[in-house]
């Protein structure tokens, strides 16, 4: 994880400064991970890149680059059996096994757990605050909605843009101690710095992503990236 860099003055400094990043070529291959090829979804990660797009704009994209990746995310979840009628005749029809839950990590991964909800009405929306600090880019929790009772078949974990990792390695600790049996990280743009991190720390959960960038800059932003994903959504830039 990257050092502490603080200035005399206690201003946020450059944590990423010096610290050894993997090079995409190094990663595209990692077992679990899933990246976007679709021309759809090159089509509107450009759009959302753009510095010119505005918030209502940038919202309504993340939105629909979420309900493509939550297709994706979702194309091996179980289903039952499910006996109906059609206006033909019987018919043995299918339905989702299980309860389906989306934790949006706040506040960012709002757009995205609303993307969920549009492919899958009634999945469980577990809300957790985790702000990752600008000294030392480390993430620390402070809000937690997430049920006790739990009984799901999956949830995923959301979160536009996997940086340093911290942020999503720890919302994924925190749902592995509910004892959920499947787990997914599901994000827009990674950094191979954080979905490296992110792989090596919990191999045993499924990655999806819109679009692998080049690099992380010294301030911890992926770059080219799209800036700061929670302001560009709800228009604090
Ligand atoms: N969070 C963002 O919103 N953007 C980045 O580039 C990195 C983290």
């Amino acid at each position: 994880m990257a050092e502490t860099n603080i200035s005399s003055g206690g201003r946020p400094t450059l944590p990423m400064q010096g610290v050894p990043q993997p090079s995409r070529d190094e990663v595209l291959n990692l077992p679990r991970v899933h990246i976007s090829t679709h021309p759809v979804m090159a089509h509107k990660m450009t759009a959302l890149r753009d510095k010119n797009t505005q918030p209502p704009e940038f919202y309504r994209l993340v939105k629909e680059i979420g309900a493509l990746l939550a297709y994706e995310a979702t194309s091996s979840l179980a289903l039952d059996r499910l006996p109906i009628e059609t206006p033909m005749g019987p018919m043995i029809g299918q339905r989702l096994a299980g309860g389906i839950g989306v934790t949006p990590i706040l506040r960012a991964g709002l757009g995205l757990a609303e993307a969920f909800r549009e492919v899958i009405p009634d999945v469980q929306v577990w809300h957790l605050g985790l702000r990752r600090d600008e000294n030392t880019l480390q993430a620390m929790e402070y809000y937690n909605q997430l049920p006790h009772r739990v009984d799901l078949q999956v949830c995923y974990a959301v979160d536009p843009m996997l940086a340093t990792g911290g942020s999503a390695i720890d919302a994924i600790n925190i749902l592995k101690r509910r004892g959920i049996p499947r787990l997914s990280y599901v994000g827009i743009i990674a950094a191979p710095y954080g979905l490296l991190k992110l792989a090596q720390t919990h191999p045993d959960i499924d990655i999806f992503i819109a679009a692998l960038d080049e690099s992380l800059n010294d301030r911890g932003y992926i770059v080219p990236g799209l800036g700061d994903a929670g302001d560009r959504q709800f228009g604090t830039v």
